[in-house]
């Protein structure tokens, strides 16, 4: 049996940015400050737990499905900004430079990492461009191999529908992932941003 303090160290080890040693100064921090952080951070990571949820028209991570953007009457629904992950739907959304809908894949094609169209959500992306009353769909992916390879490949999948498809232009810098761009560079790339 390991200890409690092993448990959390291995634990937290396991986020992104951290390794075993910063996560055992978190842990010693945490039972520092039980009453004024630790306690509060278990009941809000219990409470994100089980009250967040997954949108069930763009994948987005909210309170409410469908989600706030989703539901949202201001939201120009003739647009569909395709995204690779919620990250980058949070970072476009912090640029503040989006106005229409999005849709999340869930991720990018790559051979290398064995991921296939039918692992990502293209199908039901192909259904709502169906639907109607999309007029232009950005592809908002990064400017790495797997992100233009996907872009390509949703071009394709889209051709023939009476839809703009767009892909974001200047600003992303090759080997980009959205989320690391500052706000003035993801504006600068979507309000850009050219037919395919
Ligand atoms: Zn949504």
């Amino acid at each position: 049996m390991q200890s409690p303090i092993e448990h959390l160290s291995r634990l937290l080890a396991r986020l992104p940015g951290l390794g075993p040693r910063s996560a055992r100064r978190i842990v010693l921090l945490l039972l520092q400050e039980r009453e004024n952080l630790m306690l509060p951070l278990a009941a809000a990571l219990e409470k994100a737990a089980c009250e967040v949820r997954t949108c069930s028209l763009c994948g987005n991570l909210g309170e409410t499905d469908p989600c706030s953007l989703c539901a949202s009457p201001t939201r120009d629904r003739t647009t569909l900004c395709v995204v690779e992950d919620v990250a980058a739907l949070w970072a476009l959304e912090r640029s503040r430079a989006f106005k229409g809908l999005y849709h999340t894949l869930g991720g990018t094609l790559s051979a290398l990492e064995g991921r296939s169209p039918a692992d990502l959500k293209i199908d039901s992306l192909v259904a709502r461009a169906r639907n109607g009353g999309i007029k232009e769909i950005i592809l908002a992916l990064g400017a790495t191999v797997e992100g233009q390879t996907t872009a390509h490949y949703i071009a394709e999948r889209l051709a023939g529908l009476p839809i703009t498809i767009s892909r974001l232009a200047q600003g992303v810098p090759m080997g980009g992932e959205l989320d690391y761009l500052d706000e003035g560079t993801l504006t600068a790339a979507l309000t850009s941003r050219r037919s395919v």
